[in-house]
């Protein structure tokens, strides 16, 4: 029996950088039984297919990605089928969402339908082909405009700032309503904060199809000359500098996370809760424009950039209580804002 994880999004950014940490890992080197086998189901809807050729490079070891719409029921089930034939799943972590806060409030629509039926049928599959342990992609967003910091997994929903929020609130909802119904599963839900930089190697890293309207991205794209200037949105806010204040966390610190939640659950399927929630965030805010002055030191380029108004949906401040990571999965953060700028800008050099 071939030891196998289901990775849904694994060519976009996060789910590529975890597709890399779990065939780096999962190993006989590392002690485990077999090399496990890792698959991806990624429609390309915001990722290309050369990330799996990348991936190959950088790894040496063979990924297969079905170029799959998970909304589409009856071919995901097709590939459970296949990969389950002779294979144990181990389990399921589930990336695959559109992500962005104001292409969501412009087509919330799309949002809802995408981000909400692929999880759907991804639960449903789940309990089908008896997958025991299933990790998703949660976000710091579900939280709003917390009234304390730094939150902590205990801290309420806000009110959802986006349609994009939102799909992640009732995504948490749909899993624990769900897991009632399949006792022999579990999940973790990981709340990320805000992941940016790319892999040490520059081999892969965020590179999505329509312009990016995360900060980082941006930074990097000014940068390089492919936009003329770039917008700091809102600089009247009630925070050290007047910009929003977000917990930059390196995406192969997010990606880790996701293999330690997966090897919990293994190791402690007797006594892990049903489901359990973690945050993934270093605990620093930082803001936008130390954000900037980190990328401009570290690059030694000067930003051409402008101070705008402010954007609907963005949240103003918010970092993470990590502890509960840090204990229960033993997970420790990395890196700094300086190594995770450095790494963004290595990987658009490559990329010019
Ligand atoms: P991404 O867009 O780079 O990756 C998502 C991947 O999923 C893409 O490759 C896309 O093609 C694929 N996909 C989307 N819908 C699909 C569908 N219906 N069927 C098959 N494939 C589909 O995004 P990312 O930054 O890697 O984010 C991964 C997950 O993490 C998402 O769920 C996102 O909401 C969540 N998240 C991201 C951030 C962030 O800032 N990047 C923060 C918090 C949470």
């Amino acid at each position: 029996m071939q030891k196998k994880i289901i990775i849904t999004g694994g060519c976009g950014y996060i789910g590529s950088h975890t597709v890399v940490e779990c065939l780096e890992n999962y190993t006989r080197k590392n002690g485990y039984d077999e090399d496990y086998v890792v698959v991806s189901i990624d429609s390309y809807l915001n990722s290309s297919a050369s990330v799996v050729e990348n991936i190959k490079k950088l790894t040496g070891r063979e990924v297969k990605n079905y170029d799959t719409d998970l909304c589409d029921y009856e071919k995901t089930k097709k590939i459970f089928e296949t990969e389950s034939k002779d294979s144990e799943l181990i389990g399921i972590i589930h990336f695959a969402a559109l992500k962005s806060v104001p292409d969501s409030v412009a087509d919330p629509v799309f949002y809802y339908q995408n981000n909400l039926n692929s999880l759907l049928n991804i639960l449903k599959l789940s309990k089908e082909y008896k997958v025991k342990n299933f990790i998703f992609s949660s976000s710091c967003s579900v939280y709003g405009n917390a009234k304390e910091l730094p939150v902590s997994e205990n801290t309420p929903f806000g009110v959802a700032e986006s349609p994009y929020a939102y799909t992640k609130q009732v995504g948490e909802r749909m899993i624990i309503d769900f897991a009632k119904t399949s006792e022999h599963q579990k999940f973790v839900l990981l709340r990320y904060f805000n992941p940016v930089g790319a892999h040490v190697s520059a081999q892969i890293g965020e590179d999505p199809k329509n312009p990016p309207t995360s900060l980082v991205p941006i930074i990097t794209l000014t940068a390089a000359g492919k936009r003329d200037k770039m917008h700091v949105h809102g600089s009247d806010y009630d925070t050290r500098d007047g910009s929003c204040i977000r917990d930059y966390i390196h995406v192969s610190d997010i990606a880790e996370a996701h293999r330690l939640a997966i090897d919990y659950l293994v190791k402690n399927k007797e006594t892990a809760e049903q489901i359990e929630i973690f945050n993934l965030g270093t605990g620093n805010g930082v803001t936008v424009l130390e954000a900037i002055k980190a990328f401009e030191k570290v690059s030694h380029q000067k930003l051409n950039y402008e101070l705008g108004e402010r954007r609907e949906g963005d949240v103003v401040e918010i970092y993470a209580d990590n502890q509960k990571a840090k204990t229960v999965l033993g997970w420790i953060p990395k890196y700094g804002i300086e190594e995770m700028m450095s790494s963004a800008w290595k990987w658009q050099e490559r990329n010019v």
